[in-house]
């Protein structure tokens, strides 16, 4: 037998993602599942989106490209901060990779060291404790509680700083809270921030879908000194519906960006070449796709919230990004509902599942026991069915 690795069984397999399985698995077996637990829009890739592929395509463009991706893309992922965050960039700064993840995977490799320590706000989107870990650095989480709506507080980074702290890792909007922090919030972190020479890495990949007029904030243009220690990375799995096209981005100091590129050059050797072409015409097209879609979401979370407060025990902070809630479900713990006795977020999901067919995510997945996350990326149809059957269940 191949022995595996010290690294590969250490690695957990992503919750998200396996929940998502689960659930499609189940529906394959003819049974009609409310499938809540992937955060992934419903939506098609805009139409002009994909005719911009299949034109590369046909052009001929299904060669390797550079590694860091193709230097038009680069200009425009400049010209969208500049015109969305007035945030000045320069083409040698930006990578672009195989998605968000890639990205973030590139920042922890091309910066940490083993034994670094990593800031993490919890609840924080599944893959980051995972993906510090596969570079011998530690995940150093600080929990945050729905009362201050699940957002670190300057009093609690500091806190969290040691001499070993490399990296502060932001997510704003939130997986899986939905909560977006203001920008004065994110400015009062910055200044715990200044006085130290820790790394920024600011996940940004919700910026596009904040809802009630909340703006969302780029890290880097907060404060001036702090642009050469930021690392923001986003995408267009979420804004743009294209999930599958696996395009994702970071901007970064040039010295920082190169190191990126040469750990991605020795894993991928580029970023997809039609998928860039998708990406150039995502962010450079017509943006009205994208205000419909947030639109659509912003529908969604109000139903969601309102149908989810019917349900007496379940109680969570409004969320105002993304397209998640997150509740808590404590009020169900030491219960039986069925052949399962509930005692924590894992159990109340794989029963609620098996029972009421309707699939969440646990939260302890997300590193916060006691509560369970549902995307509204489906049909107010589908959620409507949802939230009745989960209601029943819990009801009784
Ligand atoms: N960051 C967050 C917070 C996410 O929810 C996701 C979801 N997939 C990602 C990064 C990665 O996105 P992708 O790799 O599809 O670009
Ligand atoms: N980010 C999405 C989620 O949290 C997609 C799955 C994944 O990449 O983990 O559900």
């Amino acid at each position: 037998m191949i022995p595996i690795s010290r690294l590969a069984a250490s690695v957990k397999p992503s919750a998200t993602l396996a929940a998502g399985a689960k659930a499609k698995a189940l529906k394959s077996s003819g049974v009609k599942v409310y499938d809540f637990a992937l955060g992934e829009p419903d939506f098609d890739t805009p139409l002009h989106i994909q005719k911009a592929a299949a034109e590369a395509a046909s052009r001929g463009e299904t060669h390797y490209t550079p590694v860091n991706g193709i230097p038009e893309l680069k200009t425009a992922i400049c010209q969208w901060y500049s015109q969305y965050h007035g945030f000045t960039c320069k083409p040698e700064q930006v990578i672009v990779s195989n998605g968000a993840k890639q990205s973030i995977h590139n920042a922890l490799a091309a910066v940490c060291d083993p034994g670094d320590e990593v800031i993490i706000p919890t609840p924080y989107w599944v893959s980051y404790s995972d993906l510090v870990s596969m570079t011998g650095a530690i995940p150093k989480l600080v929990t945050t509680t729905a009362e201050a709506s699940f957002k670190i507080t300057p009093a609690q980074l500091k806190e969290a700083l040691s001499p070993k702290t490399k990296i502060f890792m932001i997510n704003s909007p939130c997986n899986p809270t939905g909560i977006t922090y203001t920008r004065e919030e994110l400015a009062a972190l910055a200044e715990v921030l200044l006085p130290t020479n820790v790394t920024i890495l600011s996940d940004e990949i919700y910026e596009q879908l904040t809802y009630d007029g909340v703006n969302p904030t780029c890290f880097a243009t907060l404060k001036p000194e702090l642009q050469d220690r930021t690392i923001t990375v986003s995408g267009a799995s979420k804004s743009y519906a294209m999930t599958g096209w696996r395009m994702g981005w970071a901007v970064a100091p040039k010295h920082v960006v190169d190191a990126m590129g040469t750990i991605q050059g020795q894993e991928t050797s580029c970023p997809s070449s039609i998928s860039q072409h998708a990406l150039l015409a995502a962010l450079s097209g017509p943006q009205d796709c994208v205000a419909q879609m947030r639109e659509e979401f912003r529908k969604r979370r109000d139903f969601v919230c309102e149908k989810l407060a019917e349900i007496a025990g379940i109680t969570f902070p409004k969320p105002n990004g993304a397209f998640y809630v997150f509740f808590n479900v404590q009020a169900f713990f030491n219960r039986q509902f069925g052949n399962t006795f509930v005692t924590d977020s894992l159990s109340f999901c794989n029963a609620c599942l098996e029972q009421a067919h309707v699939s969440l995510v646990a939260g302890s997945a997300f590193g916060q026991e006691g509560y369970a996350r549902m995307s509204y990326a489906s049909s107010i149809e589908e959620l409507a069915g949802g939230i009745a059957a989960l209601k029943k269940w819990l009801q009784g």
